[in-house]
Order: C-alpha cells, then structure tokens, then sequence
C-alpha cells in the first residue's frame, strides 16, 4: 500500500506539473479508410523527457481513488483539446476517454461529466465514455443504471477490451451502450485460424444484430484488416493505420481531413455480411413478414416481422401451429383455404410434382381492423447441406 500510496503522490504532482499528456489514437472507417474518431491515452512525459507508458503506473492507481482524479484531467484536457479545434475551425472526431470501473461509485458521475465537458462547450456527441468489459462483470444492476444515465446525457458508450476477460455475454444483452471494441487478444496476426475466424465472425454478427458500432482494436496486419472488412467490422484502431501520437499531431490529421462525406456505395460495402444484410434489408422492405421453414422438421423460424398484422407471432416453433396462427388472423371465409394450401403434406406434394412455389392471396385484419388482401408465397429452397426440404415464405399486403 505503501508503494501505492507514493505513486498517487508522483502522479499527482505530474499532473500538477503538467507532465501527463494526452496521446490519441486514430479510428478509421474500416471500408474507406476514413478518419472517425480517436481514442485518448495517457502518457507520462517526465521531465527529462522518458515517456512511462500506462501500462506501468494505471494497474497500481486502479487500486486507490488516484485512478478516478486521472480520468477526470484527462477528460479536461480532452475538452481542452476539442475547444482550441473549434475555436481554430477545425472540424473535430469523436473522441473516446477511458473512465475506470471506479466510477461506478461515483454518486455524480454524470453531473460531473457534463459540468467539465459543458464548462468548454463541447458537444455530448464528441466524448465517448469507454468502460472496460472487466468493470462490468457482477455489477449488471448498478452498471446497467449508471450507463443508461450516461447515454440519456446525450453521451456515446463503448464497452472496452470485449473479449479479453472473464465475463458472459449476456451483460452485452442486459446493458444498453452504443460501441463494442474487440480486444486485440482475439486476432492473431494473419487471421487463418478457421476456430478464430468462426468467434471473430459470430461477435461481429451478434453485435451487429443488436446495432452496436463495432470497432476492432490492435490491428497491425493488412491480412487482418481483409478479414475484419469482410466480418463488416465498422471501424479499425491499430498501428496499421497509426500509433497513439501527441496532440499537435493529431489535430494536423483533423485539419487534413477529407471534409466529404462518404457515400454508402454497393461497391464499398460488398463485404459478405454487409451485403448479405443489404440484401435482407431490400427483402424486408418488400416483404414485412419472412418466414424460414422446414418441412421435414415442422419447425420454423420468423426472419422478419415488422408492422404486418396486429397480432404477435412467436418467433420460432413448430410449422403446423404456426399456420393455425396465420389461419386466426385471416378472414373466417378465408381459414380453410389458408390452413388446406400450407399442410405439410400438401405442400410436400407440390415439392414432389417438381414445382417451385405455392401462393395464396387471403384476407388478413390489420391494426384498425380492417380486412385487406395478402398475398402469401412460400418458395422451395435446396440447401446443399441437408436432405430436408425447406421453404422461405414471404408474405406482402396486396392493397
Ligand atoms: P485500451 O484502452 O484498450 O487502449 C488500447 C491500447 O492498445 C493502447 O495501449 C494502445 O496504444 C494499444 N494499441 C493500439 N493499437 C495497437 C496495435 O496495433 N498493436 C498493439 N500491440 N497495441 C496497440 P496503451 O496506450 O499502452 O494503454 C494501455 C491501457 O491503459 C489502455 O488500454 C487503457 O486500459 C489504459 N489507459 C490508458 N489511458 C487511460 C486513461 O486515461 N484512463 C484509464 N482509466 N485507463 C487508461
Ligand atoms: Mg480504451
Ligand atoms: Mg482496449
């Protein structure tokens, strides 16, 4: 403790004297190679001008309130930093501070946060407010309070380090932040592990369906930037792009920026996953209500569900059930059609006979309950994978 207890003192009076500085580290868009962001890290430049790295002094803060005196300045001269660019006319990035886990206890974090950063005028959307996956394991209740009160200040989350520790990926469901940064840890240097191509590719697609920003931390290959850009991943920080570099430096990149915004343009985001979620996007827009079935298994899984009758739907389960469902909501005229065409055996038969669809138009009662025309398609799919026989049906309001 005692050792503890002189290294607050060093740092205290490094901060006093000025010696800790803030470094920031580029993020890039990971398809256009566009400036998006930056991350703050401390350096210790002492007095004869070594540089003593994080590494060797945050661990022992961490153990004592130094730690939360340490983001606090280094959040100051962040803000600092993004006034002068202002008042300069430099169009600034977001920048992301690291706050510890021992600001969970901090009654008025968010009162604070917002005091310093309004103090320079500084707009919410520029600070983001990183959390390291560590802090978040056994305090659900009380982090998933303090991030929302967070976020309701107008302020951008990112869980840190996400995958380098111990904890489970149900905090990701339960606590509501906006950025997921995948550690470093995860990605070997060429990415040619099939195992670790398959994690990597399940985080990215996991986080994505729940709208997280992703950003992969660490890159220092060419061969892990394809492969990141072919997991979607949306923004890249690594020595591949550039090293943490001092302020001055930082804002001449700012200065040099291409100002143009970017176009989503097919061709830049013809990534597997992000085309395959275009692709999905323009199926749902057609088709609000896509379902996957198959008919070996009389089971089904719902794809899409979006504003299509006023009934819900489970979203998984057994095929035949859930065309009983369907059958409730259409016209009582209608049932039996519906229920006859979508049988099991009816539809193997067809499959059979060699044809490629089964449709049925059928009246269906929306939200104000009125009856309308609804056109129901399910098309025959092979999968080369399997014996069994499947179908997608997408269904589409006719009037
Ligand atoms: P972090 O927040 O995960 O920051 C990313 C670390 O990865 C930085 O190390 C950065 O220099 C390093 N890095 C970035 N790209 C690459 C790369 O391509 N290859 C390799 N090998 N490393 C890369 P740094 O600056 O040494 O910081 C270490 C840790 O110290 C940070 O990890 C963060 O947890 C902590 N830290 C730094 N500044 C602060 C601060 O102001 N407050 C708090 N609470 N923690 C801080
Ligand atoms: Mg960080
Ligand atoms: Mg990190």
């Amino acid at each position: 403790m005692q050792e503890v207890d002189t290294l607050y003192e060093e740092v205290k009076a490094a901060m006093d004297r000025h010696e800790l500085k803030v470094y920031y580290q580029p993020k890039y868009n990971a398809l256009t190679n566009q400036l998006k962001g930056a991350e703050a890290l401390v350096r210790w430049i002492k007095a004869d001008g070594t540089m003593v790295m994080p590494g060797s002094f945050i661990p022992q803060l961490e153990q004592g309130k130094g730690i939360v005196e340490l983001d606090w300045y280094m959040l100051n001269e962040v803000c600092a930093f993004l006034k002068e660019q202002a008042d300069k006319g430099i169009h600034s990035v977001p920048v992301a501070v690291n706050f510890s886990r021992m600001h969970i206890y901090e009654e008025d974090y968010v009162e604070r946060l917002c005091r310093t950063v309004d103090q320079y005028g500084v707009p919410h959307k520029l600070i983001e407010v990183e959390i390291t996956e560590s802090a978040l394991v056994d305090q659900s209740d009380r982090i998933a309070e303090h991030i929302s009160g967070i976020r309701e200040a107008g302020f951008c989350v990112a869980i840190d380090d996400f995958g380098s520790g111990l904890s489970s990926l149900s905090f990701v469901k339960d606590i509501p932040v906006d950025v997921l940064k995948i550690d470093k840890s995860l990605l070997s240097r060429n990415c040619e592990d099939e195992k670790e191509r398959i994690v990597l590719e399940s985080i990215f697609n996991f986080a994505h369906r729940l709208k997280l920003t992703t950003v992969a931390e660490g890159v220092e290959t060419r061969e892990q930037l394809g492969f990141l850009r072919t997991c979607d991943c949306k923004l890249i920080q690594g020595f591949l792009f550039a090293k943490p570099m001092a302020e001055q430096d930082f804002m001449e990149i700012c200065r040099n920026r291409e100002e143009a915004e970017e176009t989503e343009d097919i061709l830049l985001t013809q990534a597997p996953s992000s085309a395959t979620n275009l692709l999905l996007e323009a199926v749902f827009t057609r088709f609000p209500l896509v379902i996957f079935a198959n008919l070996t298994r009389n089971s089904f899984y719902m794809m899409a569900y979006e504003n299509f009758t006023s009934r819900t739907c489970p979203s998984t389960g057994v095929f035949d059930e859930l065309i009983q469902h369907g059958a409730s909501t259409m016209h009582p005229e209608d049932r039996e059609l519906f229920r006859s065409t979508f049988t099991i055996s009816n539809l193997m038969d067809a499959y059979n006979r060699g044809e490629k669809s089964v449709s049925v138009v059928t009246r269906q009662m929306g939200d104000d309950g009125v009856y309308r025309r609804v056109e129901t398609t399910d098309y025959f799919v092979k999968n080369p994978s399997v014996d069994d026989v499947l179908v997608i049906a997408l269904c589409q309001n006719l009037d």
